[in-house]
């Protein structure tokens, strides 16, 4: 069983959103999902990230900035995951699938998440060009590219992509960042329940417990609301803790006053 590192202070009580992500990671059915992560970091960062079929031969000929871009050879750089997809996606590469958005206001993560699910359909590399434009062009072309360009290279290719299935795992409530990317067995098919049958992603129960009464609470959803597990003591509020050491992660307990309560997050 994974039990994740809970942080407890006056205003947290929460796991560290990508431990929940390395959770997903660790769980993968195949080993494939570092390549597709390496090719998204690839394509977030790059100034172009061609994708190419594997095995055929693309040369520097191949990215004439005079020529028009080839809609079987798109260049997919985006700043964001979702924009890569997307353009990989009219390529007929894959086809991608929002499986689950979660804020951290509605469970104990430490920052929202997102999990998409992605088919890809065809292998796929990924290839950026460097060009370096004249003097008297400010700026590429969209229409064209960089017709502009005087001198152009290769500068970087990507490992293969396999066809198979893919969960993409993005941490933050607000921008989302590339966390982890897992591969999945093709013929799983709810991935979601999936995902929160493994121990440690769900995030969504806290239980609590005293080391020297042993009187034992749980709250869910992200709630600080803690009720008693069969044990007759009386329900509590996270806000209301007394001695509260974030160091432990411990509060003082609210039944016996003498023992220490402690939290574990699944
Ligand atoms: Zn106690």
């Amino acid at each position: 069983m994974t039990i994740l590192e809970t942080s407890v202070s006056r205003f947290s009580l929460t796991v560290d959103v990508s431990d929940t992500v390395a959770v997903m990671i660790d769980n993968a059915d195949t080993p494939w999902g570092r390549r597709l992560h390496e090719a998204l970091a690839f394509a977030t960062s790059a100034d172009t990230a061609y994708a190419v079929t594997p095995y055929v031969s693309v040369g520097l000929d191949d990215f004439r900035p005079d020529a028009p871009q080839r809609p079987d050879r798109p260049d997919v750089a985006d700043c964001h995951v979702s924009g890569v997809l997307g353009k990989l996606a009219a390529a007929s590469y894959l086809t991608a699938r929002t499986e689950l958005r979660e804020s951290s206001s509605e469970s104990y993560l430490s920052d929202g998440r997102t999990v998409t699910s992605v088919a890809v359909h065809r292998p796929f590399a990924l290839v950026e060009v460097d060009y370096w434009l004249r003097r008297d062009a400010n700026r590429p072309t969209s229409q064209y590219g960089y017709a502009y360009a005087r001198r152009w290279e290769i500068s970087h290719r990507s490992h293969i992509v396999p066809a198979g299935l893919y969960l993409i795992g993005e941490t933050g409530d607000h921008v989302p960042r590339l966390t982890g990317v897992a591969g999945v067995e093709a013929n799983r098919t709810d991935l979601v329940s999936h995902l929160f049958d493994l121990e440690g992603f769900g995030a969504s129960t806290c239980d609590a417990d005293c080391d020297a009464c042993g009187a034992q609470w749980r709250a869910e959803c992200g709630s600080w609301h803690f009720r008693a597990e069969d044990c007759p003591t009386d329900a509590w509020y996270f806000d209301d803790a007394a001695g509260i050491d974030d160091t432990t992660g411990t509060i003082a307990c609210p039944a016996c006053r003498a023992g220490r309560v402690g939290f574990a997050i699944s």
